[in-house]
This record gives structure tokens, C-alpha cells and sequence, in this order.
């Protein structure tokens, strides 16, 4: 309940769209109940054939005389106590139902007041029509305030949302995954918003309608109301036992998607894969036992959804029952008490029983309602119990409290006693102690899975290491601001990503101020500037497609490292950046980076021996440890690991 709070609160920023939705559902609710009042004169003047006047004389003659005779019986002696307390009640209710009936007198004496009975019904029945019209405008008032409202909090949500998801660490994506995501994004957010829209909407009007009918069944006769009512108690325990079901069936709905979503995304982003090896049976069957679930779970809600219906109705009609037979028979025997408990003060007339079904009636037709603004509550509260606790997920990657700005250009790189996990209990980084001076290209291999990535995700901070420090200039990186890091910092890694947009947008992201000039001389640079302008028909205006795939994989990679280089990082992390990649490309690739290499500290992971030729340095790694770091021939003596990792290489290209 407390996140659907924060749903509610949302909402109630909009004070005046909350505002107009209630006046209008006021007004609607007023209306309601006045339109069943509003009969009773009808009913009068149709029951007794007399004008409103007639029957208004009638009714304070009746009052007086009564007050009349309680008035003498008061003067007898020795009544007992509880009599005497009795009269004294009557007299004063009395009192009351003639000072209303006079103030009603005046009313009806009014010169626009129908006097034939006829004419009566006719300016009623005119009244009730223009009535209803005006509730209609109402009604269309208080769906487009709630339409507003259910817009504003989806809109909030997901700008919410989006801003938190950029926030997320890496490996929450990973945890989560993009479809977990995604339909959060869309189910959990709409079955919010769908519960916010309904609580300020039917949940307010039809409450209030209620109230209404209540209200005026109680100026009839309080006593008989609150009898009728007794039972229902009993149908908000019912409800109670299912709201707790209700939820729960949300719930399992919403998971079942996120389900759905992730077959989804999987088949369609591996698309291809699925038809080279003609997986589309076995993802089908995969989809439909998911669907199967979601239709299952589904029509469980709609279980639940249909048990309320009949329950809040049968109810309700008990309520109306208790009422009838009561009401009946104190009305037709011309009774007060019922089982020995006062119930009227004296006896009802038929319009006023008549009026009084009428406005119990009244009052269980937006009864029957309730049960489904119940559902869609719940469904929201479900939701949102899903989605809040992700809204505040704090990323573990976050920027320091107190920055320190890292000096202009840095001297040095160091990781000091670094060790990582992702899983406790399996190292993948051991006590790794390295120093690397502005300026260095240094080259990276190790057998696969040795933890060559994982140690330079840790520059840009991807991941923080488990124990140790990753210093810049004797500066813990997580002392900076990410922005202040990252922006030092280029990366490209085996699979760039390209966004689907034009190639001159893709290389601007590398940054966003910079000039036409700017994004075409970092092309040069990268080589990529001759297949742009030569073979692509749009030249920079080429739009790339979804993740560049309307581009080779080595004019990809190319593109990618345009991006980097516009940012004229001081540190440039290439990830087996030239592993997939055609021969061509890799020695264009090679020629950017033997000039941009130049004045800034490269980290090449690599296995191919034409780059290592590039470094000043090689790293050796194993197992999460550092094997041996010195020159190619330093290493090619006294290192075995490289000398094998080489000799496998040498073989391949040979
Ligand atoms: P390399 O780049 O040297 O091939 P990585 O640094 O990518 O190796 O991975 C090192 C080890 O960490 C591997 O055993 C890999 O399985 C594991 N690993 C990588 N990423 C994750 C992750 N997100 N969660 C758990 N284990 C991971
Ligand atoms: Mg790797």
C-alpha cells in the first residue's frame, strides 16, 4: 500500500485536475441523489390526486395535531420513565419534521409553483430531464479531469522511470534484463496509472453517489437505514478476502508478461540466429507456453473480477430486501417498532417508503461499481509494488559526495592491490598491481576469460573493485565525478554500438558539441571518411540501422572509433576492437591508431600480432593475475605463456 501511496501522491501534485474531478463528481453525486428525491413529490401528487399545496396544508396539520396529542399525553401523570423519554423524543422530532414541512409549505406557495396535479408532473418530470443533461456534462467533466490525471502520472512515471534506468549499473540490465525493463515501462506503468484514473474517478463518484442516496434515505427515516444496512458488514469482509486474492493475481499477470517481453526481445534481437538454425518450432513452443501462462493467470483475474460482481450485488439486493420487508410491514400495519426496537417515529406513508426503496436502489447501483474500482485498485497497487522498489534501486556506481576534479592531463594509471568477484566466492581479479605512465600503448592479452575486460571496466568505472583502488594521479577514480572520468576516457569495444540514426549523428555522440569539421576530421582520422564519402550514397547522412547494421562489421568498428577519437580522450580503451574484423579494416584501423596513439594512454586488448606491434608495453594475464609486463622481446625470452600465446597466433597467421 505504501507504494501506491507514492502513486496517489503523484496525483495529488494536480491539485487542480483533482480538484475539478471532485467538484465534478460532487455535483454528479448531488444530482443523483436529488433526482430520486425529486419523485417524491411526483409520487405524492400521483398517489393522492392533490396539488403540492393541498398536501402541504395536509402535512402541517398532521404535524400539529400530533404535537398535539403527544403534547397532552405528556400532561397525564404517572407515565413511566422510558415513556416520558420517548414522548419528549417524539415531541422534538416533531418539532423538527413541522418546522421542514413549513419552510416546504412556503416553498410550494410560491406564484411559479404548478397548483394542478398534472401540471405538477410535468414541470418535475421537465426538471428531472434538464437535471440529467446537466449531470451528463458533469460526468464528461470528470472523465476528462481523470483522463488528464491518468496521462500525467504515465508521463511522470516514465520520465521517472527512463531517468532512473540510465542510472542503473550495468549489470543490473544484466540482472533485470531489457525486457524486465520494458515491461515495467509499459504494463506496471499503465496498470498504475489505470488504478489512479479509477480512484479519482468512479472512486470518488460513486461514493459519493452513494453517500447521497444514504443521505437522503436518512432524512426519511434514519432508524430504518441504519436497520437495512446491518448486513453490510458482511460484504466488506467478503471483499477484504478478495482484495488480498486480487492483488496476488495482478501480480502473477504482470510477472507473466515480463515473461512474455523477454522471449520476445530474445527471439526477435537473435532473429537471425533463429532462422540459420531453424529454431522458429522450438521458439514457438517456447512463446506459447509463456502466452498459455499469461492467458491463464489472466482469466484468474477475471476469476476474481466476476466473483465480486455477483457478490456485491447479491448483497446488495439482501440490503434492499431487509428494507422492503420492514419498511412493508411497518408501513402496511401502520407499526413504529419492529422486534420491539423503535424504528419510526410514527408511520410512514407510502411515497416516503416508496422514495426510500427508491434511494437505497439509489445507493447499491454505485455499490455494484465499487467492486470494480476495488479490482482496478488492486491492480494498480500490484503494479506498483513492482515498480517502485526498481524506481529506487540506488546504483552501486554513484557519484562521490565531495568530487575531486582530476588534474587536466594525468601522469599516471595505477591499480593497486585490485581484486574482483562478481560472485563471492570466485575471484576473477587477484591482487593485480600495475603502473602505466601517460603516454604508454600498452597491449593486453591472456587466454580467454581471464579477466582482461573486467580490469579495464574498472577505468571508466563500470564495476568498482571488490578490494584496492583504481587510481588516476594517486586519485581513487571513485572520488570523481563520473562525468569528470568518463569524459577522459574512450572506449570501443569488439561490438560497438551504433544507434539508428545517420553516421554523422553517431560520430557527434562521441560528443555532442562538436562542430561538422570536428565530426568530419575524426572520420579522417578513423579512417572511415573515404567509404562514407565513396560507397555510401547518403555519405554522412547514411542512416546506420538498428545497432549499424546496414554496415560491415569493420566500417562499424570504424565509425566507433571516430566517436572515440572525437572525444580526444587522454585515455583510449580499445576492447578487441579489430578481432572481427576484415584485414583491411584492421590495418586502416591500425594506420588511426599508430598517429592517435600519440600523446595519450592506450589499453589495447588484443590477440592479434599486428597490434602488438603498436605497444610500447604488453600485459600478460592468467587466471585473473598478472603473468609478466615488459617489451615484446623482453617477454618473448623468459614468459611462457606468451611465448605459447604467440606461437598459436604466429601458426594462425602464417
Ligand atoms: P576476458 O575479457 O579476459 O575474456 P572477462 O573479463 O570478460 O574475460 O571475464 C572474466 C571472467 O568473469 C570470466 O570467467 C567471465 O565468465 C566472468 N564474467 C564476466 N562478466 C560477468 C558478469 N557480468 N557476471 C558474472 N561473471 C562474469
Ligand atoms: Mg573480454
Amino acid at each position: 500500500m505504501q507504494n501506491y501511496w507514492r502513486a496517489i501522491k503523484i496525483a495529488l501534485q494536480y491539485r487542480w485536475i483533482v480538484a475539478g474531478a471532485f467538484t465534478c463528481s460532487l455535483m454528479v453525486a448531488v444530482l443523483w441523489g436529488g433526482s430520486i428525491g425529486a419523485l417524491y413529490p411526483v409520487l405524492q401528487v400521483a398517489v393522492n390526486d392533490q396539488s403540492l399545496q393541498d398536501w402541504s396544508n395536509e402535512q402541517i396539520a398532521e404535524s400539529k395535531s400530533i404535537l398535539e396529542s403527544k403534547q397532552a399525553e405528556l400532561q397525564r401523570e404517572g407515565l413511566p420513565e422510558h415513556e416520558l423519554i420517548d414522548l419528549q423524543d417524539d415531541i422534538s422530532t416533531e418539532q423538527r419534521t413541522l418546522a421542514w414541512r413549513q419552510r416546504v409549505s412556503w416553498f410550494v406557495r410560491q406564484p411559479w409553483v404548478p397548483r394542478a396535479p398534472f401540471r405538477t408532473v410535468l414541470a418535475i418530470v421537465v426538471i428531472l430531464v434538464a437535471a440529467t443533461a446537466v449531470k451528463g456534462l458533469f460526468i464528461f467533466g470528470n472523465l476528462m479531469f481523470v483522463a488528464q490525471l491518468e496521462q500525467r502520472v504515465t508521463y511522470d512515471l516514465r520520465r521517472q522511470f527512463f531517468h532512473r534506468a540510465l542510472r542503473l549499473d550495468l549489470d543490473a540490465f544484466v540482472e533485470e534484463r531489457t525486457s524486465g525493463l520494458l515491461s515495467r515501462f509499459n504494463a506496471d506503468i499503465r496498470f498504475v496509472a489505470e488504478g489512479i484514473r479509477t480512484l479519482f474517478g468512479n472512486g470518488i463518484r460513486e461514493p459519493l453517489k452513494m453517500l447521497s442516496c444514504l443521505v437522503g434515505a436518512s432524512v426519511i427515516s434514519p432508524r430504518l437505514l441504519i436497520f437495512s444496512l446491518v448486513l453490510t458488514p458482511i460484504v466488506g469482509l467478503l471483499i477484504r478476502k478478495l482484495a488480498g486474492s486480487i492483488k496476488r493475481a495482478n501480480r502473477r499477470v504482470l510477472e507473466e508478461i515480463t515473461q512474455l517481453y523477454g522471449v520476445l526481445t530474445e527471439t526477435f534481437n537473435g532473429i537471425q540466429t533463429v532462422q540459420a538454425y531453424t529454431l522458429e518450432q522450438s521458439e514457438r513452443a517456447k512463446f506459447y507456453k509463456v502466452a498459455k501462462e499469461c492467458f491463464r493467470k489472466a482469466m484468474r483475474i477475471s476469476f476474481y473480477n466476476a466473483l465480486t460482481k455477483p457478490i456485491t450485488e447479491t448483497t446488495g439486493i439482501a440490503v434492499i430486501s431487509m428494507a422492503l420487508l420492514s419498511g412493508a410491514y411497518l408501513t402496511l400495519n401502520r407499526e413504529t417498532h419492529l422486534f420491539g426496537i423503535r424504528l419510526l417515529s410514527r408511520p410512514m406513508d407510502t411515497a416516503s417508503l416508496l422514495i426510500f426503496y427508491g434511494m437505497l436502489i439509489g445507493a447499491t447501483e454505485p455499490a455494484r461499481k465499487l467492486s470494480e474500482i476495488f479490482n482496478a485498485v488492486q491492480a494498480g497497487v500490484a503494479a506498483s509494488e513492482r515498480l517502485f522498489p526498481l524506481l529506487d534501486q540506488q546504483p552501486k556506481i554513484e557519484n562521490p559526495v565531495k568530487p575531486i576534479t582530476l588534474p587536466a592531463q594525468h601522469s599516471e594509471v595505477q591499480f593497486e592491490d585490485v581484486s574482483f568477484h562478481y560472485l563471492e566466492g570466485t575471484p576473477v581479479l587477484t591482487k593485480i598491481n600495475l603502473k602505466f605512465h601517460f603516454g604508454e600503448t600498452i597491449a593486453i592479452v591472456g587466454p580467454n576469460g581471464c579477466g582482461k575486460s573486467t580490469l579495464l571496466q574498472m577505468l571508466p568505472r563500470f564495476i568498482d573493485p571488490s578490494k584496492g583502488y583504481v587510481r588516476i594521479d594517486g586519485i581513487d577514480v571513485r572520488d570523481v565525478r563520473l562525468k569528470n572520468l568518463r569524459n577522459k576516457v574512450g572506449l570501443v569495444t569488439q561490438r560497438a554500438h551504433l544507434f539508428d540514426d545517420t553516421i554523422y549523428n553517431n560520430i557527434r555522440n562521441g560528443r555532442l558539441d562538436a562542430s561538422e569539421t570536428a565530426v568530419i576530421r575524426a572520420a579522417q582520422k578513423a579512417r572511415a571518411h573515404k567509404f562514407i564519402t565513396e560507397t555510401l550514397a547518403d555519405g554522412y547522412e547514411t542512416v546506420v540501422g538498428a545497432s549499424g547494421s546496414r554496415l560491415s562489421g569493420g566500417q562499424r568498428q570504424r565509425i566507433a572509433l571516430a566517436r572515440a577519437m572525437i572525444r580526444n580522450p587522454e585515455i583510449l580503451i580499445l576492447d578487441e576492437a579489430t578481432s572481427q574484423i576484415d584485414i583491411e579494416s584492421e590495418q586502416l584501423i591500425h594506420q588511426a591508431l599508430e598517429e592517435f596513439s600519440k600523446g595519450r594512454t592506450v589499453f589495447m586488448i588484443t590477440h592479434r600480432l599486428a597490434t602488438l606491434s603498436l605497444a610500447d608495453r604488453i600485459l600478460v594475464m592468467n587466471n585473473g593475475q598478472v603473468e609478466d609486463c615488459g617489451t615484446h622481446d623482453e617477454l618473448i625470452t623468459r614468459c611462457e605463456l606468451y611465448k605459447r600465446l604467440y606461437s598459436i597466433q604466429f601458426k594462425q597467421s602464417a
